[in-house]
């Protein structure tokens, strides 16, 4: 996507206001004349966002809208529609076809600028998320959500209750959502109990409860409303407090008195556009999650194992403190694939695994490391403790025999052997891995099913 913005009007006189007013804000601009040449300009070079005239000679300016958000390549870019109609039913038309927004002429310049640093902002963000949960997913991670169109929650906060209680009634015929009213500071309280609002819709004025700009800027700033959708509704036409509040971090701003159906239609699409950023963190997330863990056991895999591993010998160098490290092997684990299948083999790791991480503290590590290897972490530990973890450990694999899946009543008995090393300030995460790993080949020499100190423990 370039830097630009695409200037679409037939008439060049309204194409060259528009340009100065962009560049007076530093907006690079690129310029069609017709409907079919913006389509053509938006595929090749994918401007950041597109001013849209409503009268074009070949293709209405509302039918644009539409191919460009059926084109998978212009699909994201924010599109304002630019009319001189001030009709309901066309601006309605225009929401529908997928316009962020809908201006008319005259255009008030700063109202103009404020809109288009805030649709900016938000498809940055959108993008962004887009492109790295576009990374996970190629890793093999997706995952569509149907919750997407969902009923969602909207929070009214006006001066007095009163006011949000005629708003509510104005607009729930036309939402599925649910509607709460809330105080400006019960706005800004976490509760556990209720989920936060994925719109609020807040008035300029809160009588004594100050400005709804501060609320908007309070919303923006606090975690749990941080990624919400927020609306500013407006007495009256007021281009300087609207401009700012879409600055402070206002999605939108309604004008009174209501257009129930217009209104209604915005806040939905912005609950739409909210949760699909939603989902967009969360595959984010997940990916990030899947990236740290190893699929078969649920543990966390060695690349996570290695840098915790790092983390926690920095940490030794800091508080002077003893960590533990072990290595773990299964023995003989060869001959239970040979005997009963790859399948039951994994069965027998899967539930090694459990019994491992039901024998440890909740801040110890326990890592896959590979194969039928795994590693274990102790931070602030001495030996002797760590000595008792590590039999305990051993005693946790061998003392039940692992039921096999899909053979009836058979099960196998399994040991282990590990190899344990202990650090302290000084220790690099290097040195300590590979006096595990001596130590467990001793384990193992010296007949399996056993601990071995690493000889430079003490
Ligand atoms: P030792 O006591 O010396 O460790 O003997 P061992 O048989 O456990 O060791 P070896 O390294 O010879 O064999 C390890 C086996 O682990 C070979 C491999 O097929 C098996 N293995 C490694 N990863 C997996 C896995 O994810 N699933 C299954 N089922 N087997 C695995
Ligand atoms: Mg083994
Ligand atoms: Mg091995």
């Amino acid at each position: 996507m370039t830097g630009k913005i695409l200037i679409v009007d037939d008439l060049a006189i309204n194409r060259i206001i528009l340009k100065v007013k962009l560049a007076s804000a530093c907006h690079e601009s690129v310029q069609a004349a017709d409907g079919a040449t913006a389509l053509a300009m938006a595929r090749d070079e994918r401007p950041k966002l597109i001013l849209l005239d409503m009268m074009l000679p070949d293709i209405s300016g509302i039918d644009v809208c539409r191919r460009l958000r059926a084109d998978p390549l212009t699909r994201d870019i924010p599109v304002v529609i630019i009319t001189a109609s001030s009709d309901r039913a066309r601006r309605l038309e225009a929401l529908e076809a997928g316009a962020d927004e809908f201006l008319s002429k005259p255009l008030n310049e700063v109202i103009l600028l404020a809109r288009i640093r805030s649709l900016l902002r938000t498809r940055e963000t959108e993008a962004e998320l887009r492109l790295r949960a576009a990374t996970w997913q190629e890793l093999g991670y997706q995952d569509a959500d149907p919750s997407l169109a969902g009923p969602g929650r909207i929070g009214l906060i006006a001066a007095e209750p009163v006011i949000a209680m005629s708003w509510r009634a104005a607009l729930a015929p036309y939402l599925p959502d649910q509607i709460e009213i809330l105080t400006p500071t019960g706005a800004l309280t976490d509760t556990n109990e209720r989920p936060v609002p994925d719109l609020y819709v807040v008035a300029a004025h809160l009588g004594a409860h100050g400005s709804g700009l501060r609320l908007v800027a309070d919303l923006r700033s606090r975690l749990a409303s941080r990624d919400a959708a927020i609306s500013l509704v407006l007495p009256e036409a007021d281009s300087e407090t609207a401009a700012m509040a879409l600055d402070l971090g206002a999605n939108d701003i309604l004008t009174l008195p209501f257009v129930a159906q217009e209104t209604a239609m915005r806040l939905r699409l912005h609950i739409q556009r909210k949760r699909r950023t939603d989902l967009l963190r969360r595959q984010v997330h997940d990916g990030m999650k899947l990236a740290v863990t190893d699929p078969l056991t649920g543990l966390h895999n060695r690349r996570y194992a290695l840098s915790h591993l790092e983390r926690i010998a920095k940490c030794a160098e800091g508080s002077g403190k003893a960590f533990a490290v072990m290595a773990l092997d299964l023995d003989r684990f060869k001959s239970i694939n040979d005997r009963f299948g790859h399948a039951a083999g994994d069965a027998v790791l899967e539930t090694l695994a459990g019994r491992l991480r039901d024998s440890l503290n909740p801040g110890d590590l326990i890592a896959r490391m590979g194969g039928e290897e795994f590693l274990v972490v102790l931070p602030d530990t001495l030996l002797p403790e760590a000595r008792q973890v590590a039999d305990r450990l051993c005693r946790a694999v061998g003392e039940k025999a692992i039921p096999l899946p899909a053979s009836g009543c058979e099960a196998v008995q399994v040991t282990i052997s590990v190899g344990l090393a202990m650090g302290g300030p000084g220790t690099t995460a290097q040195e300590i891995l590979s006096r595990a790993d001596s130590a467990l080949l001793a384990a193992k020499a010296d007949g399996r099913n056993q601990v071995t100190i690493s000889a430079t423990a003490a």
